[in-house]
Formats: C-alpha cells, sequence, structure tokens
C-alpha cells in the first residue's frame, strides 16, 4: 500500500478500472485527463464484453487477404493515401506477428487474458453494484454460404479448445429462433450464449468513476505533455505545472506511446479508427449482439437503441473523420436488418489503440520502475479492463500476478 497518491494518465476504461481497482486495495490514486470520463474510445464502442474474440487480427494469411479489402476505399479495412508510408513500418511488424507460431503464441496469451479478464469483471460488477448495466444475450456471428460458414470452422474450433462455448446454427429458421428479423441471405451462424454487453459503455465508465470518486479517488482535468525520470521519482510535467511522484499508470489509450516517448520507449502503437451509427430506442428489435464478420461490422443494443459500427482505418491521429464510412455501415445493416428505422442516427469515430500483435502492453517501463504501462488492447479494451486493472495492481503492489506477463511487456518489440 502507497500513502503517496498513485497517478493514472488517461480516464478511460481502462485508467478508471485501473484507479478503481488501486483505490480498492488501499492505495490514494489521482487520473489525469486533458478531457474527462470516458471521452474518447470507451465512450462510443460497441459495448461488447467479447470474451470469445480470442484470435489476433495478425493471422496466417491475412496479407494475402488484406490488398482485396484495400481495394475498396469505404471497405471493411483502408488506409488513407496520406497515411500509408507512416503506418508501413507498424505493417510490417503485423506482417511478422501474423506467422503461424507468432499466431499461436498470440491466441494463447489472449486466451488467457480473456479467462482472468472474465472473472475479474464479475467481481468488478458485483464490487460497484453494476449488474443493472449488463445485458446478458449473448452473440450471433452471421454467415451467408455453406462456403463462408466452412471456413469459419477452425476459428469455432479455436474457440472450442479454449473453453469458448457456442452453438452452430445450419438453417435461417434457426437463426430466427434468437434472432427474428434478419435478411435470409444469413444461412448459418454461430451462437455465443456467455457474451454479454453493458447497456452503455459511456455509462458504464462514468459509474465506475462515481463509485472512485464517491470513496475518495480525484479525476483532475490535466493535458500531460511530459514523463520525467529522476532516479527513483518521477515528474509529471502538465500544460500547468507538474507533480512529483513515484508511481505513475500510463492509460492514455492511442495517445499512450507519446508519453512513453518522453521517458526514451518506443513503442509501435497505432490506431484503428472504427466509426458506428447510434439510433433511438424503436429502431429494431435486437434480442442479441450480430456479427458481420464478411463485412467488419457489428450491431449492438445500447440503451433500448441500436449501434451499428465497425471498419477498421489505418489513418493515425490527425486525419479529420470520414462518416462516408459509418453511412455505408448503416446502409448495409438496412439491408441486412429489412425493419431496421435508420431515422435519427448519432455518428460517431474512435481511436482504438493498437500493438501490431493485437496484444496490450501490461507492464513496466524499462526506464523506472515506477513507471508502469496498460494501454494499446485494440479492439478489446472494454472487455479487458478489469482484468487489466487487476494486473496492473498486483504490479504497483508487488505481488505475482494472476497471469504470466512477459507476453505483454513493453519491451516485447
Ligand atoms: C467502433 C469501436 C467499437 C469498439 N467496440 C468494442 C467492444 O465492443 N468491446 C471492447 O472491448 N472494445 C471495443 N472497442 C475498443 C475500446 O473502445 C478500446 O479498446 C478502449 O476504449 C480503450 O480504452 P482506453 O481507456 O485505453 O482509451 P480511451 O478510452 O481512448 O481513453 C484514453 C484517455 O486518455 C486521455 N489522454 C490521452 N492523452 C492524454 C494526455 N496526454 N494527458 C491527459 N489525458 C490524456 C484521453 O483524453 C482519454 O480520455 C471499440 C472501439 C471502437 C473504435
Amino acid at each position: 500500500m502507497t500513502q503517496e497518491p498513485v497517478i493514472v494518465i488517461g480516464a478511460g476504461v481502462i485508467g478508471i478500472s485501473i484507479a478503481l481497482e488501486l483505490q480498492r486495495k488501499g492505495n490514494s490514486v489521482r487520473v489525469l485527463d486533458r478531457k474527462g470520463v470516458a471521452a474518447e474510445a470507451s465512450a462510443g464502442n460497441a459495448g461488447a464484453f467479447a470474451f470469445a474474440e480470442i484470435e489476433p487480427l495478425a493471422k496466417p494469411g491475412i496479407m494475402r487477404r488484406a490488398p482485396k479489402w484495400l481495394l475498396d476505399p469505404l471497405g471493411p479495412l483502408s488506409i488513407p493515401p496520406a497515411y500509408a508510408l507512416k503506418i508501413a513500418p507498424w505493417m510490417l511488424r503485423f506482417w511478422q506477428a501474423s506467422s503461424l507460431d507468432r499466431y499461436e503464441q498470440s491466441v494463447g496469451n489472449q486466451a488467457a487474458l480473456m479467462e482472468h479478464s472474465r472473472a475479474a469483471l464479475d467481481r468488478q460488477i458485483a464490487y460497484v453494484d453494476g449488474e443493472a448495466m449488463m445485458q446478458r444475450d449473448g452473440q450471433m456471428q452471421l454467415y451467408e454460404s455453406d462456403a463462408e460458414f466452412r471456413d469459419s470452422l477452425p476459428s469455432w474450433e479455436l474457440r472450442r479448445r479454449n473453453g469458448v462455448a457456442f452453438d452452430l446454427l445450419e438453417s435461417p429458421e434457426a437463426i430466427a429462433e434468437i434472432q427474428p428479423g434478419l435478411s435470409p441471405r444469413f444461412t448459418h451462424a454461430g451462437y455465443t450464449p456467455g457474451w454479454m454487453n453493458t447497456t452503455d459503455p459511456k455509462r458504464w465508465v462514468q459509474h465506475l468513476a462515481q463509485v472512485f470518486e464517491g470513496l475518495g479517488g480525484t479525476i483532475e482535468r490535466q493535458d500531460v505533455r511530459a514523463l520525467e525520470v529522476t532516479g527513483e521519482r518521477l515528474r509529471v510535467v502538465s500544460r500547468d505545472g507538474s507533480t512529483e511522484c513515484s508511481q505513475v499508470i500510463v492509460a492514455a489509450g492511442a495517445w499512450s506511446h507519446q508519453l512513453a516517448t518522453t521517458v526514451g520507449d518506443n513503442i509501435p502503437l497505432e490506431t484503428e479508427r472504427g466509426y458506428n451509427t447510434t439510433l433511438p430506442e424503436g429502431a429494431f428489435d435486437l434480442r442479441t449482439h450480430l456479427t458481420f464478420p464478411a463485412h467488419g461490422f457489428v450491431a449492438s443494443r445500447i440503451n433500448g437503441g441500436v449501434r451499428i459500427g465497425g471498419a477498421v482505418e489505418l489513418g493515425g491521429l490527425k486525419l479529420p473523420p470520414n462518416y462516408k464510412r459509418a453511412d455505408v455501415l448503416l446502409q448495409m445493416a438496412s439491408q441486412f436488418l429489412p425493419g431496421l428505422n435508420t431515422d435519427g442516427g448519432t455518428q460517431w469515430m474512435g481511436f482504438r489503440p493498437s500493438l501490431p500483435d493485437s496484444l496490450p502492453v501490461i507492464g513496466r517501463s524499462s526506464k523506472s520502475a515506477g513507471l508502469v504501462y496498460a494501454f494499446g488492447h485494440g479492439h478489446l479494451g472494454l472487455t479487458q479492463s478489469a482484468g487489466t486493472a487487476e494486473l496492473i495492481s498486483a504490479i504497483v503492489e508487488g505481488q505475482t500476478p494472476a497471469i504470466p506477463l512477459d507476453p505483454f511487456s513493453a519491451n516485447r518489440f
């Protein structure tokens, strides 16, 4: 237990979960964020606790398929020409991570983190009395042909081997028993009943933050510019001043590498920008989380409405959003869900913080034992937030973490 406050930079789902867990263990904690609670990726994501998604994006054969997707500028994967050169080094690492042996290692490490995160989430929900914000409705991945379904079977086998429970559905009628109103083009599906979603990811983080503040934690508006290491101590330099301390956690999402660079840690964090449209209550009677893998998007229920979103745009942190992507996803959704009322939607773009091997960084900086990193959760930050929080807390407390952390080291690149 530390008396001096631990400083957590970032009030997204990762930073707030860490702050809450450190506080639960008896630490005094200050959270710093330049925009406030859940202001970036954690605000508008699909709200899924996707424990079944253990496969990294970097998988064998992905680089053969990618050029076909890239030909469609509004397709599920895109690289704006203005960012193509900048992303090249990350793409090279991504390609290296897609070799069979690296892929198999990533699957094992991701599965271990998922299993730990599922149990940690149960503990977090109980601690913050959050069950009312959970929807335990499962998830369905939809396929449009026998061939597409058969192509998906190795991924289902992988899930089976890693303890994920599911049912395979082989007719539109079987699909309609779980989700009526889908286009008959969907002939096959895989259904994971254990999947769950939050009713609203932003409100979930706000709820965690309220519990944290209610128990004496502080969340301050500060734009952190740099970190400095002086012997055993750290200095957090913000726009309006600086603070000395001995423990800092960087959980600044897609901007975290900018802070790591200031102490000399070069971590290949990029952003996969994603888009969505949230439709108001009554847009569609969505009974489970729907995933359309061939089209790179999902439909989830948010506050009684429907959120349609996904896509991966490797466009960095500065280019303006291209909301045509959200339009295209909504158009596709209205074909797939013929009764969908597309009126009154709100569009959003968010920055997924992504490392080339689809695993986050959870571990100490090589420059200072007091500086700890927790970022790069890509498509799975909400899913892995409670698990990450317990692991970071174990590091700060000098305890043995629940899973080995070498695969998540900041020095693995
Ligand atoms: C379209 C889309 C759908 C998604 N769906 C899901 C899903 O269903 N399930 C799932 O698990 N994940 C999903 N994700 C991914 C998930 O949203 C992210 O992995 C997660 O939100 C990352 O959380 P974070 O706390 O690391 O980052 P963020 O939520 O981005 O928070 C980082 C915080 O750090 C602050 N910050 C940054 N730099 C500084 C600085 N220098 N000084 C002070 N503050 C700073 C920012 O203001 C921000 O508040 C989705 C993402 C997108 C884009």
